[in-house]
C-alpha cells in the first residue's frame, strides 16, 4: 500500500470562543513568522454578524507547542483576527453590529456584559470555531519542526495578497531575514518566552527620519537593498526577486533565531551609514518632536540614492560635520530640481527615468546624483577632499620617520618632557599622522610624527 510517511498529524477541535479570553496567555496569536494584521471594525463585526447567525466560519490552525515538560502554548498559524475579534469582544472592547437588527433586535450596540443571561450562556457554551489541531512538531529550538509550522503558514497565505518581503519574512531560518527583521521591524518575538513583543527597541533610529511607512514591510526591504547594494560595494540588482533571493540564500539550518549575521562586515556597514544618514538628518526642523520624518525622504528610489551618494561620500572623503551639513542641504535641493520635473533639466529627467532597481538603472542614478553634489559642493565654495586610500605607514616610511623625529615622542617633547623621558624604543613607537586621516591628512612622512603609545592613545581618541 502506498503510504508516505506525514512530517506532522492533524487532529480536530471545536475551541469556544470564550476560551480565546479565558485563557488567552495559552494562545500565542501572532508566531514569529507572522506579520501584525489588523482588521478594520467593520470587518471583526462582519464575523461577529455570522457567528451569531451561526453561519460557516473558516477553520482556524493551531500548532500545539511544548515549552518544557510540563507546559505547552497553541501557536495560531492561521486565524489570528478571527481569535482577536473574539477576544475584543468578549472583553467589552467591541459591540454587536446593526446588521443583526432584522434577526435579534435586541442585540446591535451590545457589549458582552451588558447581554441578558441568556444570550451570554448562548455565547459561552455554543459559540465555537472549528481548528485543525498540528501535532508532530512541537518543539521551538527544533528548525526542522519551526520551518514546517513557518511552511504550513506560507502555503495558507498563498492565496492571499502577500508582498514579495512578507513572504520573505516568514523565512525564519535565514540569518538576513533576522537582521532585517531586529533592524527594520516594528515588532519583534521573545524565543526564549515564546511570545510576541509588540515594540521592537533594536528598530534602527534611521527609520525615524524617513518619511515612509511600514505597513507592508517596506523598512525591511529598504534595509534588504542596502544590504545588497553594500555586498556589492556599490549599484546592484536590487529588485523584488533579488532581495527575495538575498534572504533566501542565507537560510542555515541552526537559522532560528540566530543574530550571528551582524558579524558580517557589509551588514556592519549597513549600520554604519545608516547611522551617518540619520546624523545628517537628526536635526532637521522638520523633526519637531525629534521623531517627525522628513518630507523629502518618502519614495524608495530617491532614499537609496541618497544612500548609495553618502556611502560614496563617507568611504573616499573627508567627512566631517562641514561635509554633513553640505549634504544635507543638497539633498533638499537636489529634491525640490527633482520635484520641479522641468523638462530642459536633463540630469533630472535621466535620473526619474532611471527608478527601477536594476543595476543599469541604480547606477545611472548614483552617477547622476553625485555629479549634482561635486556641483553644488562646488557652487557653495566646499572643498572635498580626497582620503588617503592608504591608512598605514609603509616600513620604509615607519624607519624614515624614527630617524628623522631621533627616536623621541614630539608630544612628551612638547609638553617639556627631559629628552630621556620622550625617548621610545623602535619596536614602542608609533606613526602617527599630523593632520588626521579622518580630515584628509595624506599618509606620507610629511604628515607624519613619532609618538609614544600614551600619546598615540590620547591624540587618537580626540579625532
Ligand atoms: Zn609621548
Amino acid at each position: 500500500m502506498f503510504n508516505p510517511r506525514t512530517a506532522y498529524d492533524v487532529g480536530f477541535d471545536a475551541i469556544a470562543i470564550k476560551d480565546f479570553a479565558d485563557y488567552k496567555d495559552e494562545y500565542v496569536v501572532r508566531p514569529p513568522y507572522q506579520r501584525k494584521s489588523v482588521w478594520s471594525r467593520k470587518k471583526q463585526q462582519a464575523l461577529l454578524d455570522s457567528l451569531f447567525r451561526r453561519y460557516y466560519i473558516p477553520r482556524i490552525v493551531i500548532r500545539l507547542v511544548r515549552l518544557d515538560e510540563e507546559r505547552t502554548v497553541k501557536e495560531v498559524i492561521d486565524g489570528q483576527q478571527r481569535i482577536t475579534t473574539a477576544q475584543d469582544f468578549l472583553t467589552d472592547e467591541l459591540a454587536l453590529p446593526n446588521t443583526l437588527k432584522d434577526v435579534y433586535p435586541s442585540l446591535p450596540g451590545k457589549t458582552y456584559s451588558k447581554l441578558s443571561a441568556d444570550v451570554r450562556k448562548f455565547v459561552d457554551k455554543e459559540l465555537k470555531y472549528n481548528a485543525d489541531i498540528v501535532k508532530g512538531i512541537e518543539d521551538p529550538r527544533n528548525p526542522q519542526h519551526q520551518s514546517v509550522a513557518a511552511d504550513i503558514f506560507w502555503r495558507l497565505q498563498q492565496g492571499e495578497d502577500l508582498t514579495y518581503m512578507e513572504k520573505a519574512h516568514a523565512r525564519l531560518s535565514s540569518l538576513s531575514r533576522n537582521f532585517v527583521v531586529k533592524y527594520a521591524d516594528d515588532i519583534t518575538f521573545d524565543y526564549e518566552k515564546y511570545t510576541p513583543v509588540d515594540s521592537n527597541k533594536d528598530k534602527h533610529k534611521f527609520f525615524t527620519v524617513i518619511d515612509r511607512g511600514n505597513d507592508r514591510m517596506q523598512h525591511l526591504a529598504i534595509l534588504t537593498r542596502f544590504l545588497i547594494l553594500e555586498q556589492a560595494n556599490g549599484p546592484a540588482n536590487i529588485q523584488d526577486g533579488d532581495v527575495t533571493d538575498y534572504i533566501d540564500k542565507y537560510q542555515v539550518a541552526d537559522g532560528i533565531g540566530n543574530l550571528s549575521f551582524e558579524k558580517q562586515a557589509h551588514a556592519k556597514s549597513v549600520l554604519h551609514n545608516m547611522n551617518a544618514l540619520y546624523e545628517v538628518f537628526k536635526d532637521d526642523p522638520m523633526r519637531d518632536d525629534s521623531n517627525g520624518a522628513i518630507k523629502e525622504l518618502r519614495i524608495e528610489y530617491f532614499i537609496l540614492s541618497v544612500y548609495l551618494l553618502l556611502r560614496h561620500l563617507a568611504t573616499h572623503y573627508v567627512w566631517g560635520q562641514a561635509e554633513k551639513k553640505l549634504f544635507h542641504d543638497f539633498v533638499i535641493a537636489f529634491h525640490q530640481r527633482w520635484k520641479k520635473k522641468s523638462e530642459d533639466d536633463r540630469d533630472i529627467v535621466a535620473f526619474s527615468d532611471s527608478r527601477q532597481q536594476t543595476s543599469n538603472e541604480v547606477e545611472a542614478r548614483h552617477r547622476i546624483i553625485r555629479q549634482l553634489f561635486f556641483e553644488f559642493a562646488k557652487e557653495k565654495g566646499v572643498k572635498i577632499i580626497v582620503k588617503d586610500s592608504r591608512r598605514a605607514f609603509s616600513e620604509a616610511d615607519r624607519i624614515l620617520i624614527y630617524r628623522r623625529d631621533n627616536g623621541l615622542c614630539q608630544a612628551c617633547i612638547k609638553a617639556g618632557k627631559p629628552e630621556p623621558d620622550c625617548r621610545v624604543s623602535w619596536s614602542e613607537y608609533e606613526a602617527d599622522h599630523v593632520l588626521p586621516h579622518s580630515k584628509g591628512g595624506q599618509t606620507d612622512v610629511e604628515n607624519a610624527q613619532l609618538l609614544c603609545r600614551t600619546h598615540n592613545r590620547k591624540l587618537g581618541a580626540k579625532n
